[in-house]
């Protein structure tokens, strides 16, 4: 189902899982997919890592595999830095046999080693999947605080306006601590013509290190109050870990109570944080029992 039939119909909530790196089978992806199956979410995004890690080529196997065996809508997602028209059709012409009909179309992050090929950016691989002719619903990503990249609020949502110009259909956030954030963006969305509806991206920190590389990747803020926590938190990883979803799961509370179009957690291989989540949703009354 294309996740814009979801997004008109109700307030969606979804979830993320990233391929296994490095010596983890495939099947560890399956099994985690399926406990966040359990949560009924409306679509699982599968993350997509070119170069480094090399497993981008699970993408799409795992995609397939939600829809087919666990009957759940799955989201792709696909970075074009680096990458020719001829592997974008490629990886189109797999999604078409896995019957996964959803996309989010990345630019993907620099990295040495990873030059800029047929695709300047999210909006140039936009324009090339609508003019493919492909049956996709396409999303891309948008950035409460702006693109770590961008120089001014002008050129970040000139960036954006060529997303929703080239043919994306909605947008899913970038993690943000600070919902004030959010609740910005949107107003900031309808000046500069960004009509689109917007999924909010929810993390649970996990650790100190994490948070502090979150927060130079992504150009995330952090405010006191998640300072006060982590440090209340003391040095017990498992503390630090129960913060950051407690922490979440207001950031979730509040966001539902203000009308946003969708929550997604990135809940990164981790049953037990979707399940908070879930759980949190549904005692607002937020997510139907
Ligand atoms: P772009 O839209 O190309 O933006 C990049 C920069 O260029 C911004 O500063 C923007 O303002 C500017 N810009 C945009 N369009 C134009 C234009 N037409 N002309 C001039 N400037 C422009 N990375 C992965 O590797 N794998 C993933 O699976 C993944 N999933 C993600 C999911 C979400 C929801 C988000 C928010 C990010 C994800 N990322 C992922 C990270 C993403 O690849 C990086 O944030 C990347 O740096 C930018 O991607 P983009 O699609 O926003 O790029």
């Amino acid at each position: 189902m294309r996740i814009t039939d979801k997004l008109a119909a109700r307030q969606t909530f979804s979830l993320e899982i990233f391929p296994p790196k490095g010596e983890l089978p495939l099947e560890k992806a399956y099994e985690i997919a399926g406990e966040m199956a359990v949560d009924r979410p409306d679509w699982i995004s599968v993350t997509y890592s070119a170069g480094g890690s090399g497993n981008s080529a699970n993408t799409v196997p795992i995609a397939a595999s939600i829809e087919r065996d666990l009957g759940v809508t799955a989201l792709a997602h696909l970075t074009c830095l680096g990458s020719t028209r001829a592997d974008v059709d490629a990886y189109v012409a797999e999604l078409a046999a896995a019957g996964v009909r959803n996309v989010l179309a990345l630019r993907g992050d620099r990295r040495p080693g990873r030059e800029e090929r047929d695709f300047a950016h999210a909006s140039d691989l936009i324009e090339h999947l609508r003019a493919s002719g492909a049956d996709l619903c396409i999303g891309a990503a948008c950035y409460p605080e702006g693109h770590v990249e961008s120089p001014s609020e002008e050129a970040d949502f000139a960036g954006l306006y060529a997303k929703q110009e080239a043919g994306a259909d909605y947008l899913v956030s970038q993690l943000f601590f600070d919902n004030e954030d959010f609740y910005r963006f949107r107003e900031r969305c309808l000046r500069h013509r960004v009509r689109l509806p917007i999924v909010a991206g929810i993390m649970p920190f996990t650790s100190v290190s994490q948070i502090q590389r979150m927060a130079f990747n992504c150009g995330a803020s952090i405010p006191a109050r998640v300072v006060k926590r982590l440090v209340q938190a003391g040095d017990d990883p498992a503390d630090q870990a129960r913060a950051g979803v407690e922490y979440a799961c207001e950031q979730l509370r509040d966001l539902a109570v203000n009308g946003v179009d969708g929550l997604h957690v990135y809940s990164m291989n981790k049953p037990a944080v979707a399940h908070a989540a879930h759980e949190a949703l549904l005692a607002c009354g937020y997510l139907g029992a």
